[in-house]
């Protein structure tokens, strides 16, 4: 008997990892479609031709997930070589540790507190009259205080978004702790790492199953849907209803790269705070792999700005008015069938790759609990408002 066919749309993470798990299953045929050339949408990966260097085209991607099944699926494809994420910033007062922790707080204010004085002396900068911060600003300055805010934050995130931060919600800066100790690890997570070999390997691997068919360079024709028992789609949400309500916004990055000899800044990614320096942040590619040895370097410096048409999404802006316009397109979605929106493009959300691949594990064990002859699959694997 035939397996039903899905349709799954892009080829990163989302659709990748959903796609392996309904074939494992043997109920299922799926064809992912992808519009470029290379698999693993943006967490791409290719050795540089000249070097030899693991360029990770799409900015830095640095594997970090507390979920133990996260963890062993991808280990699973893979070996994680060992790695801990250290950022530095350069700023008007020189180059300090990221995130802010112990000893950024000593050196920035030329003091040698211990934790609990450092959390005590933080606590007097922080502006108490703020009860419930609803933007980044308000959660800069409530807890941290005029001084870290203006120094590290403003120009970074006015560069990063393109707004002003009493425009963007709080969420944004929750992304990143404050800590009262010397770990100047920049993620909380239990587990970190980088794929000794790319991350383009990894989902070349998902998808090798032979009840999987890839169809790269292929833009997916919604004309063909009928095909198929289901569509998933990672694309952009606006994109299925050819943005008939208009277009959500998004940040897109463009990245200059310079190749020198040696080590260019001894770290791998390093903060540009100032708001009149015009990049956020230089990459230097060979240090995300410190086990390999390169003689030469690889370095991008990395511009943000809102995506046009034809340039890549990469950040959703999420701003009032895309929240409005993103119920909007949900309330359409909502009257579609036969199609689940997923990944980050699909439900406009700010999403890492470990919080992908981990909807999409929820998601295939979600629907393949169930009879679609007589249920509904979900419309998003999570519901993006
Ligand atoms: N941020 C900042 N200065 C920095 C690093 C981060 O202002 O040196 C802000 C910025 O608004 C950024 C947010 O904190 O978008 C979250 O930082 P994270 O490093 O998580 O951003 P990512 O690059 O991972 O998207």
């Amino acid at each position: 008997m035939n397996k039903p066919k899905i349709g799954i749309v892009g080829a990163g993470f989302a659709g990748a990892v959903l796609a392996r798990e309904l074939v494992e299953s043997g109920r299922y045929e799926v064809t992912v479609y992808d519009e470029r050339e290379h698999v693993a949408g943006n967490c791409h990966t290719s050795r540089d031709k000249k070097t030899g260097i693991m360029i990770h085209h799409y900015g830095p991607h640095i594997f970090n997930t507390s979920r133990e099944d996260v963890w062993t699926y991808v280990n699973r494809w893979a070996k994680f070589g060992q790695y801990v994420n250290r950022v530095k910033a350069v700023t008007n007062r020189g180059v300090f540790s990221l995130p802010i922790n112990l000893l950024t707080i000593n050196q920035f204010f030329g003091k040698s507190l211990n934790p609990s004085e450092a959390r005590d002396f933080v606590g007097t900068l922080g502006d108490q009259s703020i009860k419930e911060p609803k933007s980044f600003e308000d959660q800069a300055l409530k807890f941290l205080g005029e001084d870290l805010y203006r120094t590290f934050f403003y120009g970074y995130t006015k560069k990063q978004w393109g707004v002003d931060p009493k425009d963007l919600p709080a969420s944004i800066l929750q992304r990143l702790p404050v800590r009262f100790n010397y770990d100047d690890n920049y993620y909380n997570q239990k587990y970190q790492g980088i794929p000794l070999n790319g991350y383009t390997e990894i989902v070349e691997k998902i998808l090798d199953h032979d009840d999987i068919e890839v169809r790269l360079s292929t833009k997916f024709d919604p004309a063909s849907r009928s095909e198929f028992a289901h569509v998933f789609y990672s694309g952009p949400m606006d994109g299925w209803f050819n943005y008939r309500l208009g277009r959500l916004q998004y940040r897109s990055l463009k990245f200059e790269r310079f190749d020198e000899k040696g080590d260019f800044q001894g770290n791998p990614v390093i903060n540009y705070c100032e708001e009149k320096v015009p990049y956020t942040r230089i990459a230097e590619h060979k240090h995300f792999t410190p086990w390999e040895e390169h003689n030469d370097t690889v370095c991008f410096r990395e511009y943000s700005k809102l995506a046009e048409e034809g340039d890549t999404p990469y950040y959703p802006l999420r701003l009032n008015s895309d929240k409005a316009l993103l119920q909007s397109y949900m309330n359409l979605a909502d009257q579609e069938s036969g199609v689940t929106f997923i990944g980050r493009l699909g439900t406009y959300r700010y999403l890492d790759m470990h919080v992908v691949i981990g909807e999409s594990l929820d998601l295939a064990k979600k629907i393949l609990a169930t009879d679609p002859s007589r249920e509904k699959w979900p419309t998003f694997s999570v519901r993006p408002l």
